[in-house]
């Protein structure tokens, strides 16, 4: 044995388990146990062949009773049996409770059974001062760094692989789903979240738009996922929604890694490209079949097409102000009607701010046509003089025809993105074909709409009274007039929730004839 050199071999028990603070902390993801596993595990390996790891003890519970750590039992059972020599945890607080109970091991316990204690993150070594047992003593300053540093090469490459295996290492769970209490790295459904997720879907596969879905839920008083989990009051928007309906999460299909940090140094977060991507399916129920997942793709990219024509659906659109805040009435579907009502009330109804104005659209729009039938008519029955030499139009066709030019240009942008979608194949050849001819004729009826102000304004340049005459023959002619017509006529029509109505004409000579003929 003389001058032989003695090869010391470390019988070395890795201890895991969760401490107060963690769960305090709310379990944060660094802190679990996959976590700490995965960097003691590295940490062995390094230590090289004169440490063999002998078993992975774990204690889920937080407590740190002796109750609650059957395999602490377990390890101190196998050290009274020689086969652990060598103890080694993330920090201190994994031992024990507090540091009595920690010191008792430390100071008294492991030094009379001769073993090795080992906290990588306290650089704790309680063989460091005897000689020959240095070799640890290099790895705990890198350790520590590597442990504060967090995203270290070595746990970003057990986190990818956890990633790349579909496993949720995400922080928050998706709406509808929530985290496995026997896996947190697995996905399971929330049914209370769940059935406002299948109301999205279900709506956006009938066609509804995304603003739709979203009036709905604020107007039913749905619940978003911050209100549902901590309890805040907070309202959909039309991005949340959107980033729901996208989300393949939903099929069952986990997608992570999207985007990282810049560096442990820099929190900012980066998106990565797409080929880093772990895309795993599988990995969970879905809350929404495939088919119907993928039908909302296409229609939410037709959708995003054809925006740009939705404006003038309702002749009335646009035009109806609220008389009591001044902001837009709009309108919305209300069961089998259309209802109108106060943007600014719909936005922030629980503040109580303003009021409905939610009074049926078609039947006011229906009064509205009639009223003007009537003014009009009556202009021109009694032939009233328009001939005011202050009645200056202040419509500027230019500025409707710049309009109507943007349109176009929107359209055409429109369709260069679905050719660029129908080769990615995003879409199919016959979707294509189908909007192709949608938004060409859409681009047809604007420049219809152009051509028409254009000869307007040649006719009536200089005249503004010919120019009333001109739009109001043009309104009688007509079985009912266009969005354009009705745009040049009227300025606005404030609705009171008294129902009472006022309409602003664009020319100050409706305005006064308006009051005359009552
Ligand atoms: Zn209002």
């Amino acid at each position: 044995m003389l001058g032989e050199i003695i090869r010391k071999v470390y019988k070395v028990a890795i201890y895991i388990r969760l401490s107060k603070e963690d769960a305090d902390k709310g379990f944060d993801e660094s802190e679990s146990i996959t976590n700490q596993k995965t960097l003691l595990l590295e940490y062995v390996k390094k230590l090289g062949p004169n440490y063999d790891l002998i078993d992975v003890y774990i204690d889920p519970g937080y407590t740190g009773t002796n109750f609650n750590r059957p395999d602490f039992k377990r390890m101190i059972n196998d050290i009274n049996f020689g086969k652990v020599n060598m103890v080694v945890t993330k920090d201190l607080s994994r031992l024990g409770r507090d540091y009595i109970e920690t010191g008792e091991y430390i100071e008294k316990w492991f030094p009379e059974n001769n073993v090795r204690y080992v906290s990588i993150t306290d650089g704790i070594d309680t063989f460091s001062e005897n000689n020959g047992n240095n070799d640890i003593a290099p790895f705990k300053s890198i350790l520590n760094d590597m442990y504060s540093k967090d995203l270290s090469k070595k746990i970003r490459t057990a986190l990818h692989t956890m990633q790349s295996q579909g496993k949720w290492v995400g922080g928050k769970t998706p709406l509808g789903y929530t985290k496995d209490s026997n896996d947190k790295n697995k996905l399971v459904i929330c049914e209370e979240e769940a059935k406002i997720v299948r109301k999205i879907f279900e709506m956006a596969y009938l066609g509804k738009s995304v603003g739709n879905i979203k009036n709905y839920l604020n107007d039913n008083n749905i619940p978003t996922a911050h209100q549902l989990r901590y309890n805040e009051l907070t309202y959909w928007s039309n991005r949340a929604i959107k980033r729901m309906l996208v989300n393949p999460v939903y099929k069952g299909v986990t997608v992570q890694n999207k985007r990282s940090r810049i560096s442990y140094k820099n929190r900012k977060l980066r998106t990565n490209p797409e080929e880093q991507w772990y895309i795993v399916e599988n990995t969970h129920e879905p809350i929404v079949e495939a088919s119907k997942f993928d039908s909302v793709q296409k229609m939410q990219i037709a959708q995003n097409y054809t925006r740009v024509e939705k404006k003038n659906y309702f002749l009335l659109d646009g035009l109806m102000v609220c008389y009591e805040c001044k902001h837009k009435i709009g309108v919305k579907k209300d069961r089998n009607n259309w209802g109108m009502i106060c943007s600014y009330y719909r936005r922030f109804s629980k503040l109580k701010v303003c009021s409905a104005h939610g009074f049926n659209y078609t039947r006011f729009e229906n009064t509205i046509l009639t009223y003007l039938k009537k003014l009009f008519e009556n202009i021109c029955e009694e032939k009233i003089e328009l001939n005011m030499k202050d009645s200056k139009s202040i419509v500027d066709y230019s500025v409707l025809q710049d309009k109507i030019k943007k349109d176009i240009l929107i359209i055409n942008g429109n369709i260069d993105k679905m050719y660029m979608d129908k080769l990615e194949n995003k879409i199919t050849e016959a979707m294509y074909d189908r909007l192709y001819n949608k938004l060409q004729g859409d681009i047809k009826q604007k420049e219809k709409e152009y051509l028409e102000l254009e000869k307007i304004k040649n006719d009536v340049a200089g005249s503004s009274d010919e120019e009333i005459k001109k739009l109001i023959k043009e309104y009688l002619s007509l079985e009912k007039p266009t969005p354009e017509l009705m745009k040049l006529l009227i300025n606005r029509i404030e609705v009171h929730q008294n129902k009472d109505i006022d309409i602003y004409f664009n020319f100050r000579r409706l305005n006064e004839l308006k009051e005359d003929i009552k």
